[in-house]
């Protein structure tokens, strides 16, 4: 049976059934599982059984939050970390088998801007950064003989700038590389990267997807299987003895997990080892924040609409803004064609201020939050160079094109006359003498 989206968000991936009637998702509070037998152990040890062994490796809280999101996503398999970080990190290790260059953009979310320029190749993988706004042609340009895949955030952070998907991912498969989407911002209400050719979906569970500020996660989802040669990732052909069938016949990942090879090695070589696992009560508050998650989003596009049109009638106060949907964005043509649903509730806009009066302004808002966060429930904003960006040096916001007066906020769920209000009066306040 196939359930469309608002189905699958309040019941995909579980069934009560299987867990005493209990209606609520049950927290599964343990680190081990008992066996009944050796053979019970062996089945569930080489995937012929469905089961769980240990709880950095697999949990059945954890399992009914991966199950949902690979639903949501249309994805054949989906793995759990314990926040966003965890899951890109690992997936782009995972991706490179430990060495070459992965493609990706200079206008993103700050900490994956520093871990790909600093501690990536302190290891030994180089990224290319590109600049967002590139031709398909600079982009192809770019890829080189060792290049593993292109990573790129669906909306960007914090510009909300947003990309040719289709394109890249064509570009991406001529050259028998996967496309790596963050799509955070947009979670799968908003956009759907496997209908529109990507291979890997990455999520802080963190933001929109959970939206109740209560817990850190990450997810990542599998699409239909890539097409991964031997040649260049050898890692999935590798025969591995953790991966051996019944009969103690090492398997290699290809073999062993045919539908779903990427988040099987994963599971198996990153999670397990790195040991950034989710925790079942963090599972579960995930679990609740996915039950409503079309109510937010929608609600949140709707008020950040309602921000933008208010923020248009102050030129006074606001250079620019830049949000997708807004008349002057370059970006309406690709929000018309990939967002049916709106592009998301953060967006930056240029305050027309000195840095005495954007702490003024920060310092004087009452209902916003100054919070380095977004998708929360409640409305917040920030600076963005200083803060979430603040990994970045001078040169490298110029370069990301984050300029020093960009704020950036993120809508909640509160009425948009209540949070334009609150704006209105610490405008006011940034400029009293
Ligand atoms: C917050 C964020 C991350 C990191 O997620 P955490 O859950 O905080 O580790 C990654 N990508 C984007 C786009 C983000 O906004």
């Amino acid at each position: 049976m196939s359930y469309k989206f608002d189905t699958v968000k309040v019941r995909g991936g579980y069934n009560a059934k299987e867990h005493n009637n209990s209606v609520g998702i049950p927290v599964y509070a343990t680190a081990a599982f008992d066996f009944d037998g050796y053979d019970h152990f062996n089945n569930i040890r080489a995937g012929a059984q469905l089961g769980f062994l240990y709880s950095r490796v697999g949990n059945p809280t954890v399992a009914a939050l991966e199950a949902r999101v690979a639903q949501l996503d249309g994805g054949s398999a989906a793995l759990a970390f314990a926040s966003g970080m965890a899951a890109l990190s690992n997936t782009l290790l995972a991706v490179t088998g430990g060495k070459g260059r992965i493609l990706s953009t200079k206008q993103i979310y700050g900490g994956t801007f520093d871990l790909e320029n600093d501690v990536f190749p302190s290891i030994g993988i180089e990224f290319d950064l590109i600049d967002h706004d590139s031709s398909i042609e600079e982009w192809a340009a770019l890829i080189k003989e060792d290049t593993k895949a292109i990573f790129v955030e669906s909306i960007s952070n914090p510009g909300a700038r947003l990309l040719d998907i289709e394109s890249l991912a064509e570009l991406a498969h001529k050259n028998g590389i996967p496309l790596v989407i963050d799509n955070t911002f947009a979670t799968p209400y908003l956009f759907r990267p496997f209908e529109h050719g990507a291979d890997i979906i990455i999520y802080s569970a963190t933001k929109a997807l959970n939206g109740h500020g209560n817990a850190i996660g990450g997810v990542v989802v599998e699409g239909k299987p890539f097409n991964w040669t031997e040649d260049k990732y050898p890692q999935f052909y590798k025969k591995h003895w953790v991966a051996r069938d019944l009969d103690n016949n090492p398997r290699s990942f290809i073999e062993a997990f045919p539908q779903f090879p990427f988040t099987a090695l994963l599971r198996t070589k990153y999670l397990a080892y790195f040991g950034a696992s989710l925790s079942p009560y963090d599972a579960q508050l995930i679990l609740i924040g996915i039950e409503t998650l079309s109510e937010r989003v929608s609600k949140q596009v709707a008020n950040a609409r309602k921000l933008v049109e208010y923020l248009d009638s102050r030129s006074d106060v606001v250079s620019w803004i830049s949000y997708p949907e807004h008349k002057d964005s370059k970006y309406k043509a690709l929000a018309e064609k990939y967002f049916p649903n709106g592009t998301g509730a953060i967006f930056t806009f240029g305050f027309k201020g000195n840095d005495d009066q954007i702490n003024k302004l920060i310092n004087s808002i009452q209902l916003f939050g100054f919070q380095a966060n977004v998708g929360d429930a409640r409305s917040l904003l920030i600076n963005s160079p200083k803060t979430t960006h603040g990994e970045l040096t001078p040169e490298e916001l110029e370069a990301a094109n984050i300029k020093p007066e960009t704020i950036r906020l993120s809508l909640g769920l509160e009425d948009a006359d209540d949070l334009i209000a609150d704006l209105d009066q610490a405008f006011a306040k940034a400029f009293e003498e």
